[in-house]
């Protein structure tokens, strides 16, 4: 385990958790990224930000995505104990943590990263954070990841020029997705499959993500 929370830090995930519940934050979603240390996330010069609600780099042209967008993915993928979930875009693995949390002891994270050595981060970040529940693969996420399907939740953390054919047939019934879409507009969408297969698409808003890229991404 790495070190814990100093006074600032801990002051400072008061007030961000704070915030994110007077934004509407579901209250599960707000336990999980109250376990979740957000610091051992990050690199060491940026740890004094952790609890700041700001998207930070974490090299390779890569950011952790800020709380806010954290607490909206997972609010709208609405995780419960045991599920399966695939995650496209490990980063950091900040985002996998806190679904894994949701997904408690028996439910399983996969997530994949096409950069090697944000596999490497993810991976020693989340031991470190204690998460034996979480597997990063490395990959191109674009495809998915057929060998685990199919996943009851898909959380993309990088914006698709339009909702990649493998993720949509990888889900399971009843499952959820969220992804971030567009070329010029990024909007957030969720992908909803039914019990008999039918996908529905809702936009939820615009946001900001990073490029994704391989096969089915730009
Ligand atoms: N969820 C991360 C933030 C992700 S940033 C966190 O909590 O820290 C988006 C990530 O998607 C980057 O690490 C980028 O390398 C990755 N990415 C982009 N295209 C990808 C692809 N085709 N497959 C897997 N990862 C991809």
């Amino acid at each position: 385990m790495g070190r814990r929370k100093n006074l600032m830090e801990s002051k400072g995930q008061e007030v961000l958790i704070r915030a994110l519940k007077a934004n509407g934050t579901d209250q599960r979603v707000l336990n999980a990224m109250k376990k979740v240390p957000r610091h051992l996330f990050l690199p060491e010069d940026m740890q004094s930000f952790a609890y700041a609600d700001t998207p930070l780099p974490i090299g390779y042209d890569q950011t952790i995505s800020a709380p806010h967008m954290v607490a909206i993915m997972c609010d709208l993928l609405k995780i419960t104990e045991g599920m399966t979930i695939l995650e496209i875009g490990s980063g950091s693995g900040y985002n996998a943590a806190v679904m894994a949390e949701l997904a408690g002891e028996n439910g399983k994270v996969y997530t994949v990263e096409r950069i090697p050595e944000l596999v490497d981060l993810a991976r020693n970040n989340l031991e470190r954070a204690g998460y034996s529940n979480v597997t990063v693969v490395h990959d191109d996420g674009s495809c998915g990841l057929p060998e685990h399907a199919p996943y009851d939740r898909i959380a993309v953390t990088s914006v698709a020029p339009e909702v990649p054919p493998p993720l949509r047939e990888q889900l399971s019934k009843n499952g959820i997705m969220v992804i971030p879409v567009g070329t010029q507009y990024q909007t957030l969408v969720v992908v909803k499959k039914d019990s008999k297969g039918n996908i529905t698409h809702k936009a939820m808003g615009e946001v900001i993500f990073v490029p994704l890229i391989g096969k089915y991404g730009f």
